[in-house]
C-alpha cells in the first residue's frame, strides 16, 4: 500500500503505527531523497549538477533499521537518521528530487526495497510512479497552517526550535517545487483514497486507512 502527500501531512508516523498493526515492512522513500541531499551538502556538489546528482544517487549505499519506534537510517554504516531531518537537508532533498536522472536512479532501489508486497510505502509518487499497482493508495493531506504547527512540534520535540512563518513558508516552498516539477510531480494517483487530516486525531486517521486496507484485502 502507499500514503502519498504534502510536507509535513503525518505521512511518516501514519506509515510507521499502520506497518506495525498490520505487520507489513516501512519504505520511507523520503528517506532515500534526503540521503541523497545529505550527500550532496557533504561532498559539495551543487544542487543543478544533475550528473554529480544522479551519480551520487546511483552509488546510494542506504539501509533502513527499526529500533524500538525509531526508523533508524544509516548511510554508509553511518547513522544519519538527525542529520537528513534538518530544515537544510528538507531543501535539498527537494531539490536534488526535482531532477529527471536523479528520479531514475532511485527508482530501481526503491521498487527492490518495496516490491515484494505487505509493505507500507510513503512519499510523492508512489501511487502514482513507483507502485502504480499498488493495492491501496493514500493521499494523505492537511491545511498548510496545520501541517506547520505539525512540523513546529515535532523540531521541538528534537530540541530544535523555529518560527511559525518560516516554517509555513518552508512548506510551501516545498510543496510547491514537489507538485511542479515535470517528472513525477507531488499528486494523488486517480485511484487514491484522500484524507484530509487537518481535523482528524493522528489515532482516527490511522484507524481509517487501516479500515480501508483490512476491508480491500477482504
Ligand atoms: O517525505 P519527506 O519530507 O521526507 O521527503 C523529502 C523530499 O523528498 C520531498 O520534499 C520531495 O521533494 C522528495 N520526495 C520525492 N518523492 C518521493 C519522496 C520524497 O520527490 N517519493
Amino acid at each position: 500500500m502507499t500514503i502519498d502527500g504534502p510536507a509535513g501531512a503525518g505521512k511518516s508516523t501514519v506509515a510507521r503505527r499502520l506497518a506495525r498493526r498490520l505487520g507489513y515492512r516501512l519504505l520511507d522513500t523520503g528517506a532515500i531523497y534526503r540521503a541523497v541531499a545529505l550527500g550532496a551538502l557533504r561532498g559539495g556538489v551543487a544542487m543543478d549538477d544533475e550528473p554529480a546528482l544522479a551519480a551520487l544517487a546511483r552509488a546510494l549505499d542506504i539501509d533502513f533499521a527499526f529500533e524500538g519506534d525509531v526508523n533508524r537510517v544509516l548511510l554508509g554504516g553511518e547513522d544519519v537518521t538527525a542529520a537528513i531531518r534538518t530544515p537544510d537537508a528538507s531543501q535539498a532533498a527537494s531539490k536534488v528530487s526535482a531532477w529527471p536522472a536523479v528520479r531514475a536512479a532511485l527508482l530501481e532501489l526503491q521498487r527492490r526495497l518495496g516490491g515484494r508486497g505487505g509493505v507500507v510505502v510513503e512519499g510523492r509518487d508512489t501511487g502514482t510512479v513507483v507502485f502504480p499497482d499498488a493495492g491501496a493508495k493514500f493521499f494523505l493531506t492537511a491545511s498548510g497552517e496545520v501541517r506547520a504547527q505539525r512540523r513546529l512540534e515535532e523540531l521541538a520535540a528534537a530540541g530544535k526550535s523555529v518560527g511559525f512563518d518560516d516554517t509555513l513558508a518552508e512548506i510551501h516552498e516545498r510543496d510547491s517545487r514537489d507538485a511542479s516539477r515535470d517528472v513525477a510531480p507531488m499528486r494523488a494517483a486517480d485511484d487514491a483514497v484522500l484524507v484530509d487530516s487537518s481535523q482528524m486525531t493522528l489515532d482516527q486517521v490511522i484507524d481509517a486507512i487501516e479500515n480501508e486496507v483490512r476491508a480491500r484485502a477482504g
